[in-house]
């Protein structure tokens, strides 16, 4: 068996901006870039899941893992338009667990939607019995909010096998909270699974490609392998232009107002448990 990618090429760019077109991720012989994290029309995206996959093409990743709030959107044209650039889509969703924390929890390779506000332990199981895996989100943020502390993980652990942690993902963190992190992991290596990064997308070619996760192999089936595998490593990517400030306020109003009301109307999150 090839050795697993070794954890480096967090601290600067794998390539830098070309002359013209955007910038590709680079990794080395063998090995291909996945984003493992990301937004659409869906959720609180502001692209469609085409244009992810067209994005995904142009900065040189090999799988792209749609993975909406509470939702699996329509997929079959963004199978079909992945089948002829050469990119594989996998069908994922980043449930919303039980408030309070509403701790996120991505599941990847998914048959069916996962029921948001269930525990994380539950949502867990759930994710497992639908035959996806289960990665734990942007880990280890200030607030409580959608993310999930040390000592909560920590008590998951004692308990379940998760498959993954964004071991480096975008959201805001404290500093210290990357080495945190990196040792939390170190301490637990065979509870936390595979190192993933997730670039969360929600911008398409805006903010596409920024971490990567670098697996053996090519495709969606080798990345599942390497995430069981454990052999996938974050990577610093590529760095977009920005979105203009109309598509930020978009997002904005998108995330805080639509995504809940449909969440409220039941079209997003699943059905809710019967009462008893
Ligand atoms: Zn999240
Ligand atoms: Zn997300």
């Amino acid at each position: 068996m090839p050795a697993a990618p070794a954890p480096t090429g967090l601290d600067a760019p794998s390539h830098p901006a070309p002359r013209s077109g955007p910038a590709r991720v680079r990794t080395g012989n063998g090995l291909s870039a996945a984003e493992t994290h990301s937004h659409t029309i869906a959720s609180d995206g502001m692209v469609t899941a085409v244009d992810l996959v067209r994005a995904a093409a142009s900065i040189g990743l090999t799988v792209i893992c749609i993975t909406d709030h509470d939702t699996i959107g329509p997929l079959e044209a963004a199978i079909d338009a992945g089948a002829s650039l050469g990119i594989d889509v996998v069908a994922g969703e980043e449930v919303t667990c039980a408030f309070p924390p509403g701790v996120h929890v991505v599941g990847l390779f998914l048959e069916r939607p996962v029921r948001m506000h269930m525990t994380i332990e539950d949502t867990v199981d759930a994710i497992h019995d639908g035959g996806g895996l289960a990665v734990i989100a942007h880990p280890f943020m200030p607030t409580w909010f959608a993310s999930i502390t040390e000592r909560r993980l920590r008590r998951l652990l004692e308990t379940r096998r998760i498959d993954g942690i964004e071991v480096r993902h975008t959201a805001p963190v404290l500093p210290g909270t990357w080495k945190r992190l990196d040792d939390f992991c170190a301490a637990h290596r065979e509870g936390v699974g595979a190192m993933v990064a997730a670039g969360d997308s929600h911008f398409g070619i805006h903010d596409l490609g920024r971490l990567v996760t670098v697996y053996p192999g090519r495709g969606a089936a080798d990345l599942r392998r390497a995430i069981e595998a454990r052999r996938t490593s974050p990577l610093r990517g590529v760095v977009p232009v920005p979105p203009p400030l109309s598509m930020r306020l978009g997002q904005q109003r998108r995330s805080l107002l639509e995504l809940n009301l449909k969440r409220w109307q039941g079209k997003v999150g699943g059905r809710r448990p019967a009462r008893p």
